[in-house]
């Protein structure tokens, strides 16, 4: 099957504000990151803050605009697009932000903060007023609570109205960034299943970034672990929880706890801070931090290669 969305080469560079008479350096916040993603499949991006995942899932849509690489949604590179192209494929790619607080404003009723999109697609009105009405029943809401104003619901609420939003459009592939971080535990799993049953409801396609991988390990199908604006490796959830093959994929994997506990694992403490991400190693950039490195480590850098129907960058496998 052709991948929904594509991603090839991509790579955002931030400048970093030095002395006047300094050259200019940069950070390399996403570095050549090359995903494909599958119709209807959920795939999670995992890695610690700062592993560039949020600028990452921005860029995808554009929100952010990427320094290189190409963004190839439904057979087309959307980085070559006109203003208005893109806005009618933002239709299609929609985002869930980890905060609805700060993205809901809360001057505005529900109604209004629904019909935005709307409006903005040029959906008829007719058309409108029942896509708001199924929309805020499907997330759990009902037609009673637009009227009502963002500030009037509890943090698992807004969650559910920003879901609405992202959702009104019918748009096919949903960018979730840290979306149930902000909630409660209990609360957590409500949006989690939500958002599944979603997925099967409208035959979406999820891309969910968290930096917590008991929430991942729920959701995913496949997951893409980053490192410094990396994907060091891309594997089936399944073969990442049982078997992960990068050294730093399993020092954050040995931090989940099991699900069951007659099992043991041993915790992976990793030696030494994340590097700067203006300044990062020779070779590959886990090296400081890697109990296997090698010579070869810190001179070359790590291709993302094909292990046993996985991807991993790392000399171990070569
Ligand atoms: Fe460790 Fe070398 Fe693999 Fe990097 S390439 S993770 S330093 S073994
Ligand atoms: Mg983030």
């Amino acid at each position: 099957t052709t991948p929904l969305l594509e991603v090839k080469g991509l790579k955002k560079l931030f400048p970093i504000k030095k002395g006047m008479f300094q050259q200019p350096s940069f950070v390399h916040a996403v570095n050549g990151v090359d995903i494909t993603i599958h119709k209807g499949e959920t795939l999670g991006v995992v890695g610690e803050s700062g592993c560039g995942k949020s600028t990452l899932g921005r860029c995808m849509m554009r929100l952010i605009e990427p320094t290189s690489g190409e963004i190839i949604f439904e057979g087309q590179d959307i980085r070559t697009f006109s203003k208005r192209d893109m806005h009618r494929t933002r239709r299609n790619i929609q985002m869930v932000f980890q905060n609805p607080f700060d993205t809901l404003n809360p001057k505005l009723t529900i109604q209004r903060i629904l019909s935005e999109p709307l409006i903005a697609h040029q959906i008829p009105s007719w058309e409108r007023q029942k896509l708001i009405e199924e929309t805020i029943e499907i997330v759990g809401l009902n037609k009673r609570h637009l009227s009502r104003y963002a500030h009037e619901f509890s943090g698992g609420q807004r969650q559910r109205i920003g879901i609405a939003r992202a959702l009104i459009l019918r748009p096919k592939l949903i960018i979730a960034d840290e979306p149930v971080s902000a909630l409660d535990v209990s609360i957590q799993s409500q949006i989690l299943n939500l958002l599944q049953d979603l997925q099967e409801q409208f035959a979406l396609t999820y891309i969910f970034i968290s930096h917590d991988l008991s929430v991942v390990e729920h959701i995913a199908d496949r997951v893409a672990v980053m490192y410094l604006g990396e994907v060091i490796e891309l594997a089936k959830k399944e073969d990442l929880f049982r078997n992960p093959m990068h050294p730093y994929a399993q020092a954050l994997l040995s931090a989940v706890p099991l699900s069951d506990p007659d099992e043991k694992k041993e915790r992976i403490i990793l030696k030494g801070d994340l590097p700067s991400p203006s300044n990062p190693p020779a070779g590959c950039k886990f090296n400081p931090r890697c109990h296997a490195c090698m010579d070869i480590c810190k001179t070359t850098v790590p291709e993302l290669k094909e292990v046993d129907g996985n991807l991993v960058a790392c000399h171990l496998y070569s």
